[in-house]
């Protein structure tokens, strides 16, 4: 396996192909043309790896594929135009009517939509368990399952499921297991080496990590990978394009840098509100409070920059109060940017013509970016001055 700084900062590039220059230009294109025949004919013997249209391989897309696989221990990689797209078009590869899934309870919405209303139109069942037991796990399989989705940690309240029993019972029964790696990024875990066959991403999250590139992607072994290609991938058609392709290899050159920056303040941030009496509970699966906290330590080599927090107001008016004070932190939905977030489950409630969130509104998600842990935590100080 090459070392992380060639994927990040080298792998994939063939410079002499373009001038030597340093960066990889954006090859905006949708179709490419050919000298004769013969270059036609040989370019059909895999669209994978040709290139032939842009909907199927475009070099700009293709050097991210490749330092995407690197980073996942992976032989190869699709990159899609959303992280729903790339779970549902890998959840779609492998399953036909009258399969059934066992995925986890905790999973992204969108999954839980694409398993639970989307995939039972066409004759696809699924049961969702806490997969913190592997006990509910084993209990949930039927003679028709085929296919063990998991996200771990999931990316409200952090549960973890045991990669390595999941991945082992998956192969004993001959399911395919497939994982939602977002929160913890290939820097704090590879699934893959772990026995798990196929690993997806919103990269949108961390791997582009500045908060404007929408994208997916998956990542596993050959032959999956060009199963997935030659009938979901191509017929679904959800591409990135190779300007969006071009700004997340800008992206991934710091990956390293922005993933333990942000799980260093994350870990300060935490802290502070471990310690803060308006807090009733911390959820942060590297606080040794954490009920899985020993698993993380076995599977990850840290954790991400989400922090969940109970928050001890007394009423709603109050929760808003606090949460009106916040100033450093935005209110907003998903993560992974240079920006820190609160997403609090309070602004679920009372939403017209929507149920309320199935959390209690004292529920926060606090998002840590890469601003100076002293300065957010400085912040985070005056707002609980609301309830002196
Ligand atoms: C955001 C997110 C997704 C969906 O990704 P998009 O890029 O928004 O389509 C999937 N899984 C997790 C854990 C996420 O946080």
């Amino acid at each position: 396996m090459p070392h992380l700084s060639e994927i990040l900062m080298h792998l994939g590039e063939d410079r002499e192909h373009y001038f030597n220059a340093v960066s990889p230009p954006v090859i905006q294109t949708s179709n490419f043309t050919f000298k004769d025949l013969t270059a036609f004919r040989e370019a059909f013997t895999n669209e994978l790896t040709h290139h032939i249209y842009s909907r199927g391989n475009n070099p700009t897309v293709q050097i991210l594929r490749r330092k995407l696989a690197a980073l996942e221990s992976a032989d190869d990689a699709l990159v899609t135009g959303s992280g729903s797209a790339a779970i549902a078009t890998a959840v779609i590869s492998n399953l036909k009517a009258g399969d059934h899934v066992v995925c986890v309870e905790g999973a992204y919405t969108w999954t839980k939509i694409l398993l639970s209303q989307l995939l039972p139109r066409f004759g696809v069942s699924c049961t969702f368990v806490d997969g913190r037991d592997i006990q509910n796990i084993k209990n949930a399989l039927r003679e028709n399952t085929a296919l063990l989705y998991l996200e771990s940690p999931t990316s409200l309240t952090f549960d973890l499921q045991d990669l390595e029993a999941c991945a082992d019972l998956a192969r004993s029964k001959g399911i395919v297991s497939i994982i939602d790696n977002s929160y913890a990024s290939p820097i704090f875990q590879k699934p893959i080496e772990f026995g798990i066959d196929l690993v997806v991403h919103s990269g949108t999250k961390y791997l582009n990590g500045h908060s404007d590139v929408v994208l997916g992607v998956i990542c596993g072994s050959k032959e999956m990978i060009q199963k997935i290609f030659e009938t979901e991938f191509m017929t679904l058609g959800g591409i990135i394009s190779p300007h969006d392709a071009n700004l997340v290899i800008r992206g991934l050159r710091t990956l390293d840098l922005r993933v333990r920056r942000s799980f260093e303040s994350t870990l300060k941030v935490a802290r502070f509100l471990d310690g803060h009496p308006k807090v009733k509970e911390v959820l942060y699966p590297f606080l040794p409070s954490f009920p899985q906290y020993e698993l993380a330590k076995r599977q990850m080599r840290g954790a991400g920059g989400l922090i969940s927090a109970y928050i001890d107001a007394d009423s709603k008016e109050e929760m808003e109060a606090f949460i009106g004070r916040i100033k450093r932190f935005l209110i907003a939905v998903s993560w992974g940017g240079y920006e820190s977030l609160i997403m609090p489950t309070i602004g679920f409630y009372d939403i017209k013509g929507r149920p309320d969130s199935p959390h209690p509104w004292n529920l926060v998600r606090f998002y840590v970016g890469l601003e100076e842990a002293d300065w957010l935590i400085e912040d985070l100080e005056q707002a609980f001055e609301v309830f002196e």
